[in-house]
């Protein structure tokens, strides 16, 4: 097994960094993620098993919206169809169960108790390692060019060279739609910023076993989340809404204007939050125009297999999709119904 990576995991400039990743069972997006993200749970304390330390931290997470929003309906969806453990707040309770969360008056919540936090960083920097134990080849700082098929295997061109392999798994994130053809008619590279406050006030209410991760949605459908200080402050950013970019040119810098906009959703909502902000970062949300994933093999070229497009809500997911994808390339099957992942489901919407 040969893994290639034009930087060297774990870096900062992809999609998968930022020090904290929610993960959570009552899927508000869509029930069909439920049993993957049970399997990607049992794969997390796996993985915690095998690294006898913690992978996975406890912090409940907290839906929060108008009764009717999307967030809120498509969170008591999934909860309710598969019996996922949660609480149905009002304000009030919500308030009084969190005090440092100032709900609007006509907003719920839907506590889910089991909602955990993943590190990325932490989590990507154990994957490399377990995966060169295990005997794969890594190679950083080469990038991947082009590839041609053959009728005995795929001819990679990059940066260095040549490999040839017998099938390959294209996982390059916000990088897809310049490296796979046909792709970027689809695929939308969006900015997204991610910041950390320190708390002004209460700052043993913002810490984990206090407070939950929470996600907002607001009466114009905006979602922002607020996630615990994990001992870096507490970590805030808006979900979606970004401007559309591209890896490579893609602006770093955090603005005063988005600076403001996030110590303004504080001010309202967890005021005793909005301290000193800390720290700043720009992340990539690679979306697909329905917002599930990709995981398919390229039409007409059956060795290569297209993992990508997270659209913002993948890197739970990352370690049952793994399971997934050695499934495939081993006996060409998985145990999960990948129908609704398919390439084709762009075409048949666009016909
Ligand atoms: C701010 C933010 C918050 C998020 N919050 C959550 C959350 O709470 N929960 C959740 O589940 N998900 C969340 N996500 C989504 C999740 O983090 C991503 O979906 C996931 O990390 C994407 O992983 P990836 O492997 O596709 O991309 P990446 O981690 O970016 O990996 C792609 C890799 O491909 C390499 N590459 C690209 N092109 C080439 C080439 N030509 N040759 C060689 N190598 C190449 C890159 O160097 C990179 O290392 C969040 C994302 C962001 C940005």
């Amino acid at each position: 097994m040969l893994g290639i990576d034009r930087f060297a995991p774990p870096h900062d400039l992809g999609s998968s960094h930022g020090r904290a990743r929610l993960i959570r069972e009552a899927y508000y997006e869509d029930p069909l993620y439920v049993p993957l993200v049970r399997r990607a749970y049992e794969l997390w304390r796996a993985l915690e098993h095998e690294v006898a330390a913690p992978v996975l931290h406890r912090t409940g997470a907290v839906m929060i919206g108008a009764a009717e929003s999307e967030l809120i309906m498509g969170t008591r969806e999934s909860a309710i169809r598969h019996d996922v453990p949660h609480e149905l707040l009002d304000a009030k309770q919500l308030h009084q169960r969190f005090p440092v969360l100032e709900p609007l008056a006509d907003m719920v919540g839907v506590f889910e108790p089991g909602a955990s936090i993943l590190v990325p960083e932490t989590i990507v920097g154990l994957q490399v390692e377990l995966a060169s134990r295990a005997g794969a080849t890594l190679v950083f700082g080469e990038r991947v060019m082009s590839w041609e098929g053959g009728t005995d295997g795929v001819e990679l061109r990059t940066d260095r060279g040549t490999h040839h392999a017998r099938q390959v798994v294209c996982c390059a994130g916000a990088w897809t739609p310049g490296l796979v053809a046909g792709t970027s008619s689809l695929l939308e590279v969006e900015r997204q910023v991610q910041q950390w406050w320190a708390p002004a006030r209460k700052e043993e209410s913002f810490g984990i076993g206090h407070m939950p991760v929470t996600l907002w949605e607001l009466a114009n459908g905006r979602v922002f989340y607020t996630m615990p200080d994990m001992g870096q402050g507490l970590k805030v950013g808006w979900h979606h809404s970004g401007a559309v970019t591209d890896p490579d040119r893609v602006e770093r810098t955090v603005s005063p204007e988005e600076h403001a906009g996030i110590a303004d959703l504080l001010r309202r909502f967890t005021p005793a939050a909005k301290g000193d902000r800390l720290a700043s970062q720009v992340c990539l949300y690679t979306n697909t125009p329905d917002r599930h994933f990709i995981v398919d093999r390229l039409p007409g070229e059956a060795r290569v297999l297209l993992v990508s497009a997270c659209s913002g809500h993948g890197f739970k997911f990352a370690s049952v999709i793994g399971e997934v994808v050695a499934d495939l390339v081993t006996s060409g099957r998985s145990a999960f119904d990948l129908t609704p992942f398919r390439l084709a489901r762009f075409s048949a919407q666009a016909a």
